[in-house]
């Protein structure tokens, strides 16, 4: 049998973007994973699907593993072989537990390996625009945990910290706040020194509060602060009005759902949340080559035959090649034949392939696709690779031209049945929820997910006036790209409902 092993992986703060590369190959490779309840669900969307999941951390049904029985997992699983990734918020080893995992596989002889992880220490304040030193106010950064066990005073020594001067982080220290700042202050802390919390750092939910030292318990609680939440105290918080770049992002706190196919959402998705925005992934449909397809083999069989080879969605170019390398060939087969792309989605797809496309029409839709190949005045015969539910635009424009036509239907849109309760639970929250639709079909897709829920309140973000149609038909409420393109959608979100 072959010797499995344990990779500790530090999951970082809650933004997936601050999980770092060797991170995310362990995660790819992984056999098991096992996590806790920080580890954000985008980084959790990383796991294989073949992967076996382990939450030992379901904060809502309060079902914490004990730590021994964790120890136990993680040697069993990788006793029966597998590769095992033990993901953690922050980093494994900063007030993680993560030598205490290791210990037990350390005994056993089970080989390991650890990830560090950006710890929410430091990258909490950055985010809330508290650099932890700064030459002028500090020296020194101490990482304290605030953690107090039940009838137990707090182990800090406060007299060292104030002595010390640095910058004082606090972890797990929400529930002692009070205790720890009185602790500081009766150690002799001036009281106007400022402090800060700021609640789930890094993540769309970021809250940050600032306050001083003796006004910090009192303002935490009026606003209700809670777990998990980062206390930083030192001049260096008040650094924070400036330096506040995280809050300020145009897109910060809204959450959007992205329909995309789940190949194709990375672009938006990380667009959206580099803009600040809390995005959830919900592909609402996918497309499936026909295969075997003889329709389309007959096509690049007599590819010169034809003039124009015509493709309406990344899909179409994908399907192709696919079809070309399953049958030992590749794009040498297409020859010298001219190439029309319905926008610039498409041609990225073919420039995967080394290829680029010819035309582009000005707006990136069926009908001024067949206006721009008519104008083209093609000599031969134009060879359309589409989904077998494409818009009659495209066709009627070529018709009307009397230009000859082959329109190949080669893949099909599917309605994948995925998981809809949270997408439910979203749209009930007092915000509703900014939809991306980028086709009409994933509309289509969306609502027939969704069943019968009350669409009045969502606000469906369209990439183009068929997308629009489609949603109307449903009675969303619609805000429409200015040009059918990721990027114009993001900029009609960013300019507000
Ligand atoms: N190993 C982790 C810390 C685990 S202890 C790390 O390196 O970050 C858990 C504590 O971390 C929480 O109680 C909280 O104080 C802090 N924490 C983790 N993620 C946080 C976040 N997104 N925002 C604020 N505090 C966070």
């Amino acid at each position: 049998m072959k010797t499995g092993q344990v990779i500790l992986v530090g999951a970082g703060p809650g933004d997936p973007g601050l999980l770092t590369i060797k991170g995310r190959q362990a995660i790819a490779s992984a056999e098991v994973v096992v996590y806790d309840r920080l580890v954000s669900q985008a980084i959790l969307d990383m796991i294989p699907p073949e992967a076996e999941r382990i939450n030992v951390g379901k904060e809502s049904s309060h079902h914490i593993m004990p730590q021994e029985q964790i120890n136990t997992l993680l040697l069993e699983k990788a006793r029966s072989g597998k590769r095992v990734v033990r993901l953690k918020g922050g980093d494994p080893f900063l007030f993680g537990r993560g030598g205490e995992e290791l210990e037990l596989l350390a005994q056993h002889g089970i080989p390991f390996q650890e990830i560090p992880g950006i710890t929410s220490a430091i990258a909490v304040p950055a985010y809330g625009g508290i650099p932890v030193t700064h030459r002028d106010f500090c020296s020194s950064l101490h990482i304290i945990t605030g953690h107090q066990r039940a009838g137990k005073p707090l182990d800090i020594r406060f007299d060292a910290l104030v002595q010390a001067g640095g910058t004082l982080v606090f972890l797990m220290g929400v529930a002692a706040l009070s205790n720890i700042c009185s602790g500081l202050l009766q150690a002799g802390m001036a009281p106007d020194m400022p402090a800060a919390v700021v609640e789930r750092g890094t993540t769309p939910a970021q809250r940050p509060i600032l306050a001083t030292i003796s006004t910090l318990p009192a303002v935490a609680e009026a606003e209700q602060v809670k777990s998990p939440s980062i206390i930083i105290v030192g001049k260096v918080c008040s650094l924070s009005s400036q330096f506040d770049w995280f809050d300020k992002l145009p897109l910060k706190g809204q959450n959007i759902i992205v329909t995309r196919p789940k190949e194709r959402a990375g672009t938006l998705s990380n667009r959206l949340r580099a803009l600040g925005a809390e995005v959830t992934e919900f592909p609402c449909i996918e497309t499936v080559p026909c295969v075997p397809c003889q329709e389309l083999d007959l096509a690049v069989e007599q590819i010169d035959s034809y003039e124009w080879l015509t493709f309406t969605s990344p899909a179409g170019v994908s399907t192709l090649m696919g079809l070309l390398l399953r049958t030992g060939r590749d794009v040498r087969a297409l020859g010298r034949i001219k190439i029309a792309a319905i926008g610039p989605g498409t041609d990225r797809e073919l420039r995967k392939y080394g290829l680029r496309a010819d035309l582009i029409p000005t707006v990136y839709d069926g009908a001024h696709l067949g206006e721009a190949l008519c104008e083209a005045r093609p000599q031969g015969p134009v060879l359309i690779v589409r989904a077998q539910l494409g818009t009659p635009a495209l066709t009627e424009a070529l018709e009307r031209n009397h230009i000859p036509y082959e329109d190949v239907r080669c893949y099909e849109t599917r309605y994948p049945c995925s998981e809809a309760e949270q997408i439910h639970n979203l749209l009930e929250q007092e915000t509703p929820p900014i939809v991306t639709f980028t086709s009409a079909s994933t509309v289509t897709g969306f609502v027939s997910a969704l069943g019968n829920a009350d669409y009045s309140r969502i606000i469906a973000a369209c990439i183009g006036a068929q997308t629009e149609a489609e949603a109307k038909k449903y009675h969303l409420h619609t805000i429409t790209a200015k040009e059918a393109t990721i990027e114009s959608l993001i900029e009609r979100i960013m300019e507000g409902v």
